[in-house]
C-alpha cells in the first residue's frame, strides 16, 4: 500500500520530489558542497583586502567590488557553494572568511 508521496525514506516527497532548496532563492541552486541553503556567512576584512578582484570573479553571486576596490559579501546570508570556499581560499591576503550562519564556524579558508 502507498500513500502516494512517501519515497521509502520515511519522507513524504510531495509530488516532484524538491526540498525546497532547489534554487527557490533565486539562485541558480548549485551548491557542490551539499550544505544547506542560506547558512552560511561571508566576511570581509576591508582593511586587509587589496582589491584584486580574484573573488568576485570566481564567487561573483556572493563576492563584489566596491566603489573603493575593495571586495565586500553581496549577501548578510549566502548559500554555501564551491564557488564561495574557492573564493575564500584563493584570496592572496586570507580577507575573505566564510562562517557557519548558525554557529559561527569557521567552514573556509581551510587552516
Ligand atoms: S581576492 Fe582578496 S584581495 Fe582580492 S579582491 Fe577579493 S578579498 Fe580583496
Amino acid at each position: 500500500m502507498t500513500d502516494g508521496g512517501s519515497d521509502g525514506t520515511g519522507r513524504t516527497s510531495g509530488t516532484d520530489g524538491t526540498d525546497g532548496r532547489d534554487g527557490t532563492d533565486g539562485r541558480d541552486g548549485t551548491d557542490a558542497t551539499g550544505g544547506t541553503a542560506g547558512d552560511v556567512v561571508v566576511r570581509v576584512d576591508r582593511a586587509r583586502c587589496v582589491g584584486t578582484g580574484l573573488c568576485a570573479a570566481t564567487a561573483p553571486d556572493d563576492l563584489a567590488l566596491g566603489e573603493d576596490g575593495r571586495a565586500r559579501a553581496r549577501h548578510p546570508v549566502s548559500v554555501p557553494g564551491e564557488r564561495l570556499t574557492e573564493a575564500a581560499e584563493m584570496c592572496p591576503v586570507e580577507a575573505i572568511t566564510v562562517l557557519s550562519a548558525l554557529d559561527g564556524r569557521r567552514i573556509a579558508p581551510v587552516l
